[in-house]
């Protein structure tokens, strides 16, 4: 079970510094794996802040070069040395604001994975797509033009374009039949077996109904995730959950 807390460009300094104190009071779990995705510039500051505690930290984007003229992009590399272990990758504000297409997202995965990062692979459909019901689809094209190939250290996260942020959530069949439709697409063409992240909208309210889900191996937070109460609320409930088993 994952929870993926994804900041955007949200928390200064002293923010971060507050949020760790209420971190470095908690109990984790080893059951449930935890990676915050802060700010690029606020990496180094946060892992060292939380550097006795279980959870990870990980960058939002990496460049595909390892280094060079690229003003204002980030080398896998230096993620991994700052002492990232996971990266986001695909995430919908990126492709529809920075138009990252499917080829530059293979390319950007790829070059992670060879870095030795772990990929949060992000898929999902437009309001349009879904509403269509070619979501399925859509989907599938954008896990065909942009999966690395190396599946090694990948996860993905549906992230249904028209949920992020909304406060709208897929119904349960939905999300239910979509991941089992990106694991099966993904094991009958690389015969592995990845995990799945649901990601829009989760929050405390929801969050047991999620985990609920057959085939939902956790959840990408964006918004909820700001508040370290709610963040410890969705956690916990991932750790209550794995506990009925
Ligand atoms: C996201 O942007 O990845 C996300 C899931 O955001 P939110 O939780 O705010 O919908």
């Amino acid at each position: 079970m994952f929870v993926a807390a994804n900041w955007k460009m949200n928390l200064d300094k002293n923010s971060i510094f507050e949020f760790s104190k209420h971190l470095n009071n908690f109990k984790f779990s080893s059951k449930v794996e935890a990676c915050i995705f802060p700010p690029m510039t606020y990496i180094d500051y946060l892992n060292s802040l939380i550097s006795k505690l279980p959870i990870s930290v990980g960058g939002q984007n990496c460049h595909y070069k390892k280094s060079g003229a690229y003003t204002g992009e980030v080398s896998p590399l230096f993620l991994k040395d700052t002492g990232c272990k996971y990266v986001i990758i695909g995430h919908s504000e990126r492709r529809i604001l920075n138009n990252e297409i499917n080829d530059e997202i293979k390319l950007r995965a790829q070059s992670a994975i060879n870095s030795n990062l772990k990929v949060i692979l992000c898929v999902g459909e437009n309001l349009i797509d879904h509403q269509k019901g070619s979501a399925f689809k859509f989907v599938e094209k954008q896990l065909l033009e942009s999966l690395p190939d190396n599946f090694e250290n990948l996860l993905i996260a549906y992230e249904p374009i028209w949920s992020i942020g909304t406060g709208k959530i897929p119904s349960v069949n939905v999300i239910e039949e979509m991941h089992q439709h990106i694991k099966k697409f993904i094991s009958k063409k690389t015969n592995k077996k990845v995990k799945v992240l649901y990601g829009g909208s989760v929050n405390p309210e929801n969050i047991n109904n999620i985990l609920n889900i057959v085939n939902v191996d956790g959840v990408l937070v964006g918004g909820s995730s700001l508040n370290v109460k709610d963040f410890l609320a969705i956690y916990s409930a991932a750790v209550k959950h794995l506990d009925k088993f």
